[in-house]
């Protein structure tokens, strides 16, 4: 695997791929690495010929009371997983190559980016899409794979390759669970084992509002409120938001007609997690 924390070595590399006419998959992430990052590394290597993955903790999409400084990093044992997988390149620049001084200018999708976590982490998903516009500039892959998990996430930046014509294509990937059913997260690691125990609270919701969607009910205020009950008995545990929104505008939705996505968000002592399942006639994610 080829380390790269330069933006030219990087194109360098990433363009001698495309120019002997091969697929290149990017795989973005911030570190920290678990089986949900290493899902999407798979799914990367079975469609691509080669595949760059990128660590970079993002400055801009942390607000000034969040967790940058302490975001989990491990690089030496990430890149002992990604050489495992066969990674070709792993993209790994500085803040400041990535921002240099004087860098002004973001990306941001209107509309969407205020939704779900946008509304309690405002500026977030503006941090997202404009570090996700200069990968795909930057590594020019011909696809990029995304985990479900950040269900808003993949919302906004698909509309935005959409909306800014990037030629590039969006993978999305199942969410990869814990065998109690807690999601992956690189934020996991700051759980002490009864804050572990609380998180199961957001599965806990989300698999009560798929029970009743299975049973037939199609209200969303019903099927919200039913989750919002189930996560509001863990004690331990605050609810940010539990919402059942159109998976591609995000839009609340009053009532499911074809599919819907219920995320939810809340805080286990410091630590913020999300999680979401998505609703439909045809699938159920926790069966
Ligand atoms: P992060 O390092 O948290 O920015 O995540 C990098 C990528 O991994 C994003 O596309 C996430 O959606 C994806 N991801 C994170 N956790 C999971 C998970 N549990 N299952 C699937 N994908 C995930």
């Amino acid at each position: 695997m080829q380390i790269f924390p330069t933006i030219s070595d990087m194109r360098a590399a990433s363009r001698a791929v495309l120019h002997a006419g091969k697929r290149l998959g990017l795989v973005p992430t911030m570190g920290a690495l678990h089986e949900g990052h290493l899902s999407l590394i798979r799914a990367a290597k079975s469609q691509c010929d080669a595949v760059a993955a990128s660590i970079f903790v993002n400055p801009l999409q942390f607000g000034p009371n969040e967790d940058l400084a302490k975001y989990p990093r491990d690089f030496d044992r990430d890149c002992e997983l990604l050489k495992k997988e066969g990674v070709d390149f792993l993209f790994a620049p500085s803040v400041e190559e990535m921002y240099p001084a004087g860098a002004v200018t973001h990306v941001t999708v209107e509309g969407l980016s205020d939704k779900l976590c946008g509304k309690s982490r405002p500026g977030h998903f503006r941090g997202v899409t404009t570090v996700v516009s200069k990968l795909f500039h930057i590594v020019e892959p011909d696809v990029a794979f995304f985990g479900q998990k950040d269900a808003a996430q993949l919302a906004i930046i698909r509309r935005m390759v959409r909306d800014l014509n990037f030629p590039v294509e969006i993978e999305a990937c199942p969410i990869i669970r814990e065998s109690d059913g807690l999601a992956m997260s690189s934020r996991n690691a700051y759980l002490n084992a009864q804050e572990r125990k609380a998180a199961l609270a957001l599965y806990r919701a989300l698999k009560r509002v798929q029970e009743l969607f299975d049973q037939g009910e199609r209200n969303a205020a019903t099927l919200a409120d039913a989750g919002k009950r189930v996560f509001k008995e863990e004690k331990s545990a605050r609810l940010d938001y539990l919402e059942i929104v159109d998976p591609d505008s995000l839009e609340a939705l009053t009532e499911v007609k074809k599919t819907a996505l219920a995320a939810v968000a809340g805080f286990v002592g410091t630590t913020r997690l999300i999680d979401n399942v998505v609703l439909s006639g045809e699938e159920n994610a926790f069966r």
